[in-house]
C-alpha cells in the first residue's frame, strides 16, 4: 500500500504543472422555459386568458340563432397543453427526431384552466377544431382524450404538405374535406393559439386585427420558441 501511495504521488501534477482548467458553464434552461415551467405569474397570465376566452365565447354562443352549427378553431401546443419539460430536456434544442418521440408518448401535459375552456365549449353545444402542426394523429388524439380536452364529434386536423393553416381553417368555415366537417359549415366563434400563424391574419396593417384580439381571438403567451425567435 505504502508503495502504491508513493506512486501515485509520483503521478499527481503540481499545481504549477497542471493544464489550466476550462471552466465550462453548466448547461442552463433558458429563462422563457423556466417562466412557463414554473413561475405562478405565467399560470396567472393563463387564468386571465383562458376566463377572457371563455367569457366572450358564452356571450357570442348565446347570441346565436337556435341550432346554429359552431366551432373554436384551436391549437393544441403552448395553448392548450404545456411542453415546457420537453424545452427543458432538450435544453431548448429541437429536432423531429427527439420531437417524434415526445408526440409519441404523448408526455405533454394540459394547462390548468384548459380543460375547463373546453369544456364549456362542448356544454355549451360548440365543437373543438384542433388545428395543429404535430403530424402524429393517433398519439395527438390520444393526449386530447387523456388530457380531458376531446369530446365525440370534435377533431383533429395535423399538419399536411404545409405548416400554413390557412387552408385548413377555410375548411372548417366552409365544411370542406380537408379539416373540420365535410359537408356542414360552421360558424368559428374564437381562435385560440400561441403563434401568429394560428389565426386568420391576412395582412398586419388590416384594422380588423386589433378589433379581434380579445374578442375572438386569444393568444396565449409562448417565450420558448416561435418564428420570431428565428
Ligand atoms: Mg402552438
Amino acid at each position: 500500500m505504502f508503495l502504491f501511495v508513493l506512486a501515485c504521488a509520483a503521478r499527481e501534477p503540481t499545481l504549477s504543472t497542471a493544464p489550466p482548467m476550462v471552466q465550462q458553464p453548466p448547461p442552463s434552461i433558458d429563462l422563457g422555459t423556466q417562466w412557463v415551467h414554473r413561475s405562478d405569474a405565467h399560470q396567472a397570465v393563463l387564468a386571465t386568458i383562458y376566463q377572457n376566452a371563455g367569457e366572450a365565447l358564452a356571450v357570442r354562443a348565446q347570441a346565436l340563432e337556435p341550432d346554429t352549427a359552431w366551432a373554436i378553431v384551436s391549437d393544441v401546443d403552448e395553448t392548450l397543453v404545456d411542453n415546457s419539460e420537453y424545452q427543458i430536456q432538450t435544453l431548448g434544442q429541437f429536432s423531429p427526431e427527439t420531437w417524434a418521440v415526445w408526440e409519441e408518448q404523448g408526455q405533454a401535459v394540459a394547462y390548468a384552466g384548459a380543460v375547463a375552456l373546453v369544456a364549456g365549449v362542448h356544454d355549451q353545444g360548440g365543437r373543438m377544431a384542433f388545428v395543429t402542426n404535430r403530424s402524429n394523429h393517433p398519439a395527438t388524439l390520444a393526449l386530447l382524450q387523456a388530457q380531458g380536452l376531446w369530446a365525440e364529434g370534435d377533431v383533429l386536423c395535423v399538419r399536411t404538405e404545409s405548416s400554413d393553416k390557412s387552408a385548413r381553417r377555410q375548411s372548417v368555415l366552409e365544411g370542406g374535406a380537408l379539416c373540420g366537417w365535410p359537408g356542414e359549415p360552421v360558424q368559428v366563434l374564437g381562435y385560440w393559439g400561441d403563434q401568429m400563424g394560428d389565426f386568420p391574419v391576412v395582412a398586419q396593417d388590416d384594422p380588423s386585427i386589433q378589433e379581434s384580439w380579445g374578442e375572438t381571438w386569444f393568444m396565449l403567451p409562448n417565450p420558448m420558441y416561435g418564428s420570431w425567435a428565428e
